[in-house]
């Protein structure tokens, strides 16, 4: 299986070698961490040095985490350039829907065109994006990404109205669950939904979680669970949702090992 989504250079993790092994023994055995802007990007190619064919670096610009200039987003584009060789995806990058600003018209047009310039680099460079955009933001990126003619994108932990989530799925763009689908409905009825070929499974760590994950760090090893919570949901078995998710996450990312 893959943690499609798991911020591995965070603080909470000094020594990632402990959380890869739990990882791999739980059928872990890959995971795709994003950067979130320009020093969490070279920690992460760092990261994918150190264990290769099991972290894969994706280089981003974190839509709530910087103020959308030209400039932060240009050193970022140029590190995506340099390193397109050994990255599989852009991302994290979106549009803001948490914190004080977030709610700003000058902040969103502001992040719609940062956006708009990842979006373009991505189709330029041949790289899928992993899209953070909650909520309303969805249907905002969705737009902007069809204009730049991206064909392989996640939106990660996805949550937005129906009509939005279909529209996203009609568009050929995949949609990543996370732990919350083991304990609160909203997600659950996502899950639900998904057609089979569409999603993908993340932690998202280190952001920690409620339900039966409530107290422990968040770890790649917990996407066992994620599957196991989606195969109860959809009257199916551990091994379908397993392959599924997997054989999904190695389309998006064209990752070949694991
Ligand atoms: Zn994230």
């Amino acid at each position: 299986m893959i943690d499609s989504h798991v911020h591995l250079d965070a603080d909470q993790y000094p020594d990632p070698s402990g959380a890869i092994k739990r990882a791999h023994d739980a059928g872990v055995s890959a995971m795709v961490v994003p950067g979130v802007g320009p020093a969490s990007n070279r920690a992460v190619l760092e990261l994918a040095r150190k264990y290769p064919g099991i972290v894969f670096p994706a280089l981003g610009f974190h839509p709530e985490r910087f103020e959308h200039s030209e400039d932060g987003a240009r050193a970022v584009l140029d590190m995506i350039e340099r390193e397109r060789a050994s990255i599989c995806a852009v991302g994290e990058v979106g549009l803001p829907w948490y914190g004080e600003r977030a709610g700003d018209a000058g902040v969103i047009d502001a992040a719609k065109l940062t956006l708009a310039r990842f979006a373009r680099a991505a189709v330029a460079l041949d790289l899928p994006l992993i899209l953070h955009a909650p909520h309303a933001r969805a249907g905002e990126a969705l737009a902007i990404i069809r204009e730049a003619h991206v064909t392989r994108a996640v939106f990660h932990w996805h949550k937005s109205d129906e009509q939005t989530t279909r529209a996203i799925i009609g568009a050929g763009y995949f949609i990543s669950l996370s732990p919350e689908v083991a304990y609160r409905a909203r997600d659950q009825d996502l899950a639900r939904m998904l057609p089979a070929d569409r999603m993908l499974v993340e932690t998202d760590g280190p952001w920690a979680h409620g339900g039966q994950f409530a107290g422990r760090l968040t770890e790649p090893a917990m996407i066992k669970e994620v599957v196991a919570a989606l195969a109860h949901l959809r009257c199916t078995t551990f091994e379908e949702v397993a392959a599924a998710t997997t054989a999904n996450s190695r389309t998006l990312f064209r990752t070949k090992s694991s």
